[in-house]
């Protein structure tokens, strides 16, 4: 089967700081790099990674053309990936020495990207495929309700926070994923403690508490996050997302595509960057924590 990722494309400035800036701080960074971000081309990385069929559905300018090929060389298709004439979105990425991070997005061409694209794209699904998004692109409900009705699991990491995008892709979705942060924020925009929460499977990433899922019959699973010394912790979502997401669409439990995840995850916290740190399978069949 196939993963369809409507997601967005970044370009990533990583700079490595001191402690994250205060208000009204001007603060000198110790590191500079450049690299491939954004929640969508992150999933997509790992997924692909973990070894499943993944399609990009996004859009960059023209200066992403070395995204797009970067995303091509992990093996993802990136047919789907429009170029239009308006900058490619980019991420300003502070990190410091505990390796928590704060981040500064501009949107440009992920949200730029028509409805008719999205649409055309996904008219090449097939029963059983997945669409995964995120909420750093356009359309994400029209998208939800297109693959609700050709019969995809609709994966649903609702990320970064908008209670708006949730109320409008949450009556299609099949697979919610949060982490604690959004957890809280979605339960108190809704209204509705968790575990009432009207969606058939969610999963919640609880950093270095685990990960856990509960599926449509009540059934739950869990799994420790692994003791790793943690350098740069993001991204580490994002491959958790798309290696699980990987692992059911190549057959394995909840419970097993769960552990993988969060071997991957753990992996990925020890390396420093975004898309380019996510490991490989054989990699995290490797990884001796
Ligand atoms: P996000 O990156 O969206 O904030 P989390 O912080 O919940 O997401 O991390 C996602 C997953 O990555 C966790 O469930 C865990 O498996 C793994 N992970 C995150 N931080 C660590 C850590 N410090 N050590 C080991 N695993 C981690």
């Amino acid at each position: 089967m196939a993963i369809h990722n409507l997601g967005s494309i970044n370009i990533d400035h990583f700079y490595r700081v001191p402690h994250l800036p205060e208000p009204g701080e001007t603060l000198a960074a110790t590191e500079y790099r450049m690299g491939l971000g954004g929640k969508g081309a992150n999933q997509s990385a790992a997924a692909a990674r973990a070894g499943a069929r993944t399609r990009h559905i996004g859009a960059v300018g023209s200066d992403g053309a070395w995204a797009v090929a970067r995303l091509k060389g992990w093996g993802v298709d990136t047919t789907p990936v429009a170029t239009l004439d308006t900058p490619s979105g980019h991420a300003i990425i502070n990190v410091d020495a505990t390796g928590e991070n704060a981040i500064v997005l501009f949107p440009g061409a992920n949200r730029a990207l028509p409805l008719s694209h999205v649409e055309a794209a996904l008219a090449a699904a097939r029963l059983g495929d997945t669409l995964l998004l995120q909420n750093e692109t356009a359309h994400q409900a029209e998208a939800a309700r297109q693959a609700r009705d050709l019969g995809l699991r609709v994966v649903y990491s609702a990320a970064p926070f908008d209670a708006e995008a949730v109320r409008a892709v949450l009556p299609f979705t099949t697979l919610l994923i949060l982490n604690a942060v959004e957890a809280l924020q979605l339960s108190a925009a809704l209204q509705t403690p968790l575990d009432a929460l009207d969606v058939p499977e969610l999963l919640i990433t609880r950093g270095a508490d685990g990960a856990e899922w509960r599926g449509r019959d009540g059934s739950r699973a869990f799994a420790p996050a692994l003791a790793v010394k943690a350098v740069d912790t993001t991204g580490a979502g994002d491959t958790f997302a798309g290696y699980f997401c990987a692992g059911l669409d190549l057959g394995r439990t909840p419970q097993d595509a769960l552990t993988w995840a969060a071997t991957a995850a753990a992996l990925k916290v020890t390396r420093h960057g975004t898309a380019d740190a996510i490991p490989s399978a054989a990699e995290v069949a490797a990884f001796r924590p």
